[in-house]
């Protein structure tokens, strides 16, 4: 497992990638979960989400965030407990009018994220 995905990251990658040290040994994930307390990988292929900065340190806070960059980068789980928090609290996305897909009123715009 994995070789496909891999071959298909690869493909799709477009520039950022590891800025960090190679040190790949149990998972060949390329980037880490900007979470502090978080060691998980981040790679896209594992379910990994970039996100920007201030999205995140709205959920962990500034301290909780280990690179202040204009995308942090989190893991699955990390995003998933960003989306929980997030749907907490009716922020500025429930706006319940209208999106391109129209069939998903609860879904969050994730895309755009993924988008360079
Ligand atoms: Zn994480």
């Amino acid at each position: 497992m994995g070789f496909k995905s891999k071959a298909r990251k690869n493909r799709g990658e477009t520039s950022k990638v590891a800025l960090k040290d190679k040190d790949s040994e149990v998972y060949e994930g390329q980037i880490k979960c900007d979470i502090i307390e978080c060691n998980n990988w981040a790679d896209k292929i594992i379910g990994g989400r970039k996100m920007s900065y201030n999205r995140a340190v709205e959920v962990w806070g500034t301290s909780g965030v280990s690179r202040k960059v204009g995308k942090v980068s989190l893991c699955k789980t990390c995003y998933r407990s960003w989306k929980k928090e997030k749907k907490g609290e009716p922020k500025q996305w429930t706006s319940k009018s209208s999106g391109p897909l129209g069939n998903a009123p609860n879904s969050i715009p994730v895309r755009s994220f993924d988008q360079p």
